[in-house]
């Protein structure tokens, strides 16, 4: 099991655009063990349902996808995948706001900051499965808020980049207000 360190904004690496990643790269054994070391890296954490390549320092557009209960969101049911060169191909319905949190944007506490932010609801996106076939589907739900903030990672964009400062709070505060909501 290995954990790789996380990038912890203001690391200007997470402004950083990903390159994407060949067909024949996507099956190769180095491609193959950094998405392990993804898995294992979220794994270790106990927040964060996702987590893209340049969180560990490596600007690939690569997206590991690991939903499952957090102790902000505790009722999650989990979901795995890895997501090559994603792409969101088109939109649907309107942005909800929603909050989030992000493994690479800590407080004072050294947990993870949280903020409503509008995505879109429904969207469509393409990318390369684990085998290097390229898919196209429309996703969802929570599935696609998630997908959007790891787009954006690729993209070198941050949540904190997309709300108002005063509107993020802490992670116990984050959990104080989902209790009564
Ligand atoms: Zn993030």
């Amino acid at each position: 099991m290995t954990k790789l360190k996380i990038r912890i904004a203001p690391d200007p690496i997470l402004h950083q655009k990903s390159q994407p990643i060949k067909v024949t790269e996507v099956k190769s054994a180095k491609v193959r063990k950094l998405v392990q070391d993804i898995n294992d890296t979220l794994k270790s954490g106990e927040y964060g349902v996702g987590m893209s390549s340049i969180q560990v320092g490596i600007p690939l557009a690569i997206t590991v996808i690991m939903i499952r209960p957090t102790p902000t969101r505790p009722n999650l049911k989990q979901f795995n995948k890895v997501y090559f060169n994603a792409e969101i191909t088109g939109i649907e319905g309107d942005k909800v706001p929603m909050r989030e949190g992000c493994c690479s944007i800590l407080g004072k506490d050294d947990k993870p900051i949280y903020a409503k932010v509008p995505r879109y609801e429904k969207i469509r996106i393409k990318y390369l499965d684990e085998d290097g076939v390229a898919q196209e589907e429309t996703v969802d739900g929570f599935l696609a808020h998630v997908l959007q903030h790891e787009i954006d990672h690729q993209n070198g964009i941050l949540f904190t980049d997309l709300v108002d400062e005063s509107s993020i709070v802490s992670c116990d505060d984050y959990k104080r207000i989902s209790n009564s909501e």
